[in-house]
């Protein structure tokens, strides 16, 4: 008879965002005539900018022409767009274009970079984290078993709290595989490159690989964060990462990112970009001729400029969140380098608690920050993704209610 991956069935029922939407779908039937705010979900709200648009309808014309029609693409990207990244986001840093891998999202990648590595690996993650780096690896048979607060066995959890900035420290436990992620979700902090810099060292001496995770690189601001790993010295040696046009460029729905692999970076004597190579090309079939050239479409004169103007405009809005909150005496984080604003919690409450209040009492949505992990607890993430409008009101709506 059949059997089915138990390491799925391991898994807790549902996702976060899952029982979030729930909980939310029966407020609004309760509540018909209320407007709800939404700063929960990470989704952005400006729609794609004009050079993206013209280029993704211009390649969907030339689909439709027997002259210009495309099949099956390189199944790692075109080298237009692998070159375009190369030349743009790692000016400078000596990547080349068949060291960057497109893919359809940051999420696929970070989900399924542990197929090349051996499921003896001992994995670290931060906690509050992304909660797909451990699901994945659940998913994969990496992570033991599940104990309520505490968590996986056999993952090693980096606390990152308010005593140590939401920074991980070393663990005491030697980890193979590192995930991290700056600016990170959920808390919104950027790791400064002195510290980013000695977790490359720390990796070398130790023969671990980092996956890191950079996928918010575009809402940096703070002189001294480095926009990639690939910045520090010895990095080549021990990270890949991990980008997207998500958040960058409004293409949450559109789907577009891509991975970076060095090809200095060696298991023994195994290449991880030939392997992620190979992994690739026999799982997926590459991203759709249109979104690829959409995505070149970014690096474009005219592209950047627009796309820098709607980063702008949700940095502003982290702005609003961090001024309104903080001059209402509340405590909060993140919101600079990053669309997150990781508040904490009024005493006394947890953060499901305060997402109820804030749901009942306010009709905001918020995430709260036990979903992202044990220590994520007393914190609640809210995002800058909202228009300027509901994001003014939510705050207002917020302020009200508990000062
Ligand atoms: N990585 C992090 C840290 C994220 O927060 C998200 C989305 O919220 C992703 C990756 C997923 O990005 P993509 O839309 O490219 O799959």
């Amino acid at each position: 008879m059949v059997k089915v991956n138990e390491n799925f069935v391991k898994l807790p029922a549902s996702y976060l965002f899952v029982d979030i939407a729930n909980k939310v779908d029966a407020f609004q039937k309760k509540n018909p005539g209320k407007e709800i705010l939404r700063l929960g979900i990470g989704d952005v709200t400006r729609p794609l900018v004009k050079p993206v648009v013209d280029a993704m309808k211009k390649a969907a014309d030339e689909m439709g022409n027997a002259e210009t029609f495309r099949g099956y693409g390189p199944e790692n990207g075109y080298a237009f767009l692998r070159e375009a990244i190369a030349n743009h986001d790692y000016k400078g840093l000596n990547i080349a274009a068949d060291e960057v891998f497109v893919s359809d999202g940051a999420k696929s990648d970070t989900g399924s970079i542990g197929d090349i590595f051996g499921l003896d690996n001992v994995v670290a993650v931060c906690d509050p984290v992304y909660p797909v780096y451990v699901d994945t690896n659940v998913m994969a048979g990496r992570a033991g078993d599940f104990t309520e607060g505490k968590g996986w066995s056999k993952i090693v959890y980096m606390p990152c709290l308010e005593e140590n900035c939401f920074l991980p420290s070393f663990p005491d436990e030697m980890p193979d595989l590192i995930y991290l992620c700056f600016p990170n979700n959920p808390s919104g902090v950027s790791m400064p490159k002195t510290k980013l810099q000695a977790w490359v060292n720390y990796a070398n001496e130790h023969g671990s690989v980092i996956l890191y995770d950079a996928a918010y690189e575009a809402f940096i601001v703070t002189p001294g964060v480095s926009h990639s790993i690939f910045e520090c010295e010895g990095a080549k040696n021990c990270a890949i990462e991990f980008r997207s046009f998500s958040k960058t460029a409004g293409f949450t729905g559109t789907r577009c990112g891509f991975t970076v692999i060095p090809k200095e970076l060696k298991v023994g004597d195994v290449s991880l970009n030939r392997l992620w190579a190979r992994r690739q090309s026999t799982k997926m079939n590459g991203v759709s001729y249109p979104v690829q050239r959409a995505a070149e479409a970014v690096y474009s004169e005219e592209g950047q400029k627009l796309v820098r103007e709607n980063i702008a405009y949700y940095q502003n809005n982290a702005r609003i969140i961090l001024e309104g909150l903080k001059k209402a005496g509340f405590t909060v984080y993140g919101g600079v380098d990053s669309p997150y604003v990781w508040m904490k919690v009024p005493a006394g409450m947890t953060s499901w608690q305060f997402f109820d209040e804030l749901l009942t009492k306010c009709a905001v949505v918020g995430t709260p920050g036990s979903g992202f992990g044990i220590h994520g607890e007393g914190f609640f993430r809210l995002t800058s993704f909202n228009t300027k409008e509901n994001t003014e009101k939510a705050v207002q709506r917020i302020v009200e209610q508990f000062t």
